[in-house]
């Protein structure tokens, strides 16, 4: 069930575009023209139905941003819209906990509201930690992070935070003042650095206007960004997107270049990265399958390539639902491996076989038809110092069981 973004805005043409916006970003708009009728709407569900509100300025039963408030008090994320572009309306705007604010003149309004919405949905997933020794400072900003719908975490010294970050593998952006009691921020930030680079987690340092060499210090000691004090709202929430942005861009970067397109199964790239760190210092027990589609050319000459990549996609489903814990990978074409540390050849050969069975009951719906494959297997178990030579190894018994008949396990 999408979830709802509440319009309220007395202009038919205004809620039309919304309610588009709102669609194509994939939630329900709820609409009223009056704020009388969004009171009505709003005793008919639950606050947390709600992703946000969309609330103009000036209504007839509302004419000064009474329904702002009343959303605000609602607890629903609320995004303001109004006519007036005067600095008076922008300052009583701002002075309200919103998430953010548009002038209805600004051609680049739609764009930018369609990305704040999926931003308020992916905000939910992103932690971020604020390390301020004053309560009345941290709170502020952790209760601004909350109305982008961040996941919060607060630390007073340094101790509390390193140990916070260690703990929360969410979170994935700091906000840090300089001024602790334990250490410096900018020393925390280059504590950080030793173990999470900029991509992994980002680090915005707080400076003073009356100390100009700090914001300097915080980038050479490993920081992201900085914000100086006093900051409005506006910038504070640009600045924290945009490092967002920066881990969530790179992120699925690095997911696409270790994951196979056609099954978002790990590709060899990112298998034999893995399995060369686990080989650092190498397990006392360790087996590696080399798994081939038998006749797969068939499957693509009888039924199309389609059919052929929904074979491909049923298999990863099933290796990784079978093998989650071990390394698996498509190496390429229809050949799959499954690496397994501390797994003796007799257990792994159990494992295998279930596995095998398991492909061999396969039903792949495609167009009508249910398709069927069986896979041949070579597992061993001799590990000479490279997983590339334990490949070869496992490819010569994977062709020892392809001409004995295919659809078998051949082990060491
Ligand atoms: P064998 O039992 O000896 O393994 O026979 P086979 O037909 O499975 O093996 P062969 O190596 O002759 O053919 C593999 C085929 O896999 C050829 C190639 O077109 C097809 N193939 C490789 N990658 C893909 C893919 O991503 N999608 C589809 N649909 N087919 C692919
Ligand atoms: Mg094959
Ligand atoms: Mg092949």
């Amino acid at each position: 069930m999408p979830q709802k973004v509440l319009v309220i805005e007395d202009s038919l043409t205004s809620t039309k575009v919304l309610q588009k916006v709102i669609q194509k970003a994939g939630y329900n708009a709820v609409c009223a023209s009056s704020l009388f009728q969004a009171k009505h709407l709003f005793d008919q569900s639950m606050p947390e139905e709600f992703l946000c509100a969309i609330v103009d300025f000036h209504l007839p039963d509302a004419p000064n941003g009474e329904s702002i408030d009343f959303t605000i008090e609602a607890y629903i994320p609320t995004i303001v819209v109004t006519g007036r572009e005067d600095e008076e309306t922008r300052s009583v705007i701002i002075a309200k906990r919103i998430v953010d604010y548009f002038t209805k003149g600004n051609s680049q309004f739609y764009e930018y509201l369609s990305r704040l919405l999926t931003r308020l949905e992916r905000n939910k997933q992103i932690g971020i930690l604020v390390v301020e020794d004053s309560r009345a400072e941290r709170n502020a900003t952790i209760a601004l992070l909350q109305r982008h719908n961040f996941v919060t975490y607060a630390a007073s010294n340094v101790q509390d935070g390193l140990a916070q970050i260690k703990q929360h593998k969410q979170i994935k952006l700091v906000i840090t003042d300089d001024d602790l009691p334990d250490m410096s921020g900018i020393k925390m930030a280059e504590t950080l650095r030793q173990t999470y680079s900029k991509e992994d987690l980002a680090i915005i340092g707080i400076s003073y206007q009356g100390r100009p060499g700090l914001s300097a210090g915080f980038i050479k000691s490993g920081a992201n960004d900085y914000l100086t004090r006093p900051y409005c709202h506006e910038e504070f929430f640009c600045r924290v997107i945009q490092n967002v942005e920066y881990i969530e861009n790179i992120d699925a970067i690095q997911r696409a270049a270790n994951t196979d397109y056609l099954t978002g199964l790990p590709n060899r790239r990112y298998f034999f990265s893995k399995v060369n760190s686990i080989l650092q210092s190498p397990p006392v027990e360790m087996s590696c399958a080399l798994l081939d589609i038998d006749y797969f050319k068939k499957i693509n000459d009888s039924y199309g390539h389609d059919a052929g990549d929904e074979v491909l996609k049923a298999l990863a489903q099933t290796l990784l639902k079978h093998c989650q814990q071990y390394q698996i990978a498509r190496l390429g074409g229809e050949e799959f491996c499954i690496f397994m540390p501390d797994l003796a050849l007799v257990e792994a050969s159990l494992f295998i076989e279930k596995l095998r069975q398991k492909v061999e009951q396969l039903s792949i719906p495609f167009a009508n038809k249910l398709l069927q494959c069986t896979i041949s297997i070579g597992l061993t178990d001799q590990y000479t110092g490279s997983i590339d030579d334990m490949l070869l190894r496992a490819d010569k018994l994977l062709y020892q069981a392809k001409a004995q008949g295919r659809n078998q396990l051949v082990t060491d």
